[in-house]
């Protein structure tokens, strides 16, 4: 029986947190990390198509189809791995910034494995689930858990969802200058000062988050990918003062940038702010998490 085409949200994230404590024999780097999913989010299609096949489409251009799409590696690894006759179409809406540190990609390739999982009837475990995941990037793995906010530690693929009810409202502002994640961490070590950032800190944030302290959230904003991000794009250290002008709660990169983001204390700050970025940049949006 062929499943009817049906869509499903891929949702983007923030961290709120990110602390690099050092480097794994495998080349990674070892994380404390807090992630906060946000409402920005893509949508993607799935049905049915030819056995063996898998056949991609992007609104977006700059989105390969082909793959180097992180959704046709879900999609390739479970026909393999699940040694199943079955082929897909889908078709990746994008509303979420490409190379932005938002973690479209990892997030499009988890839904492909939910997806997928439903179009093909594998009944996969969570952990079966979990395991296509970590092969495909280490951002996929939150993406598969349904929670607003969950720390992440390992390469930031081992998951523990917290049980928060913070709902917090941000601007994001995403100039025009794409960098590569890979580029990011490449250049972390010959930057980076010291790796020792208190574990205190993070405590301090899930205090935050669990006592609804924006206030605390903002102040406690980290992210050690700065000064890299900072030594490739030294003039996003100018949107980030005028970020932090406007919105004096916190600032911060999400991931390995060049997004910037500001904690706001209500939608009607961040629909003010986001009005006047939007005068200089395309690319501005006032998002909650979700
Ligand atoms: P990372 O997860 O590496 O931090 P990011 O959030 O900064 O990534 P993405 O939007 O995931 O950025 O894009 C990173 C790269 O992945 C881009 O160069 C893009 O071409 C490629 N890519 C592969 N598949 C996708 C996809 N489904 N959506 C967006 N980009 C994709």
């Amino acid at each position: 029986m062929s499943v009817k085409p049906f869509s499903l949200p891929s949702y983007a994230k923030l961290n709120l947190f990110l602390h690099v404590t050092g480097r794994r024999p495998d080349g990674f780097h070892e994380l404390v990390t807090l992630f906060e999913r946000i409402d920005l989010h893509d949508d993607i299609t799935f049905s049915p198509a030819p056995v063996g096949e898998i056949i991609i489409s992007c609104d977006d251009g700059r989105v390969p189809c082909d793959e180097r799409n992180l959704v046709y590696k879900a999609a390739a690894l479970l026909l393999k791995g699940e040694n199943v006759a079955h082929g897909a179409r889908i078709h990746i809406t994008k509303r979420i910034p490409v190379a932005a540190g938002l973690a479209g990609g990892s997030s499009n390739a988890a839904t492909a494995i939910m997806g997928l999982d439903r179009l093909w009837g594998l009944g996969l475990s969570s952990v079966r689930r979990l395991t296509y995941a970590r092969k495909i990037g280490s951002d996929v793995a939150f993406f598969l858990y349904d929670t607003p906010l969950a720390l992440g530690t390992g390469r930031g693929d081992r998951i523990k969802p917290l049980t928060s009810q913070a709902r917090l409202w941000h601007v994001l502002v995403v100039p025009r200058a794409p960098v590569l994640t890979k580029d990011v961490y490449g250049l972390f070590g010959k930057t980076a000062s010291c790796l020792t950032k208190p574990d205190a800190d993070v405590t301090m944030m899930l205090r935050s988050l669990k006592q609804k302290d924006f206030a605390g959230v903002g102040r406690l904003l980290l992210n050690d990918l700065e000064v890299p991000i900072l030594a490739l794009k030294p003039h996003l250290a100018r949107l980030k003062a005028r970020l932090v002008r406007q919105s004096p709660a916190g600032v911060s990169f999400s991931g390995s940038g060049p997004t910037v983001f500001a904690v706001t204390a209500s939608e009607a700050e961040a629909l003010r702010i986001k009005d006047i970025f939007s005068r200089t940049y395309r690319q501005v949006f006032a998002v909650r998490t979700f």
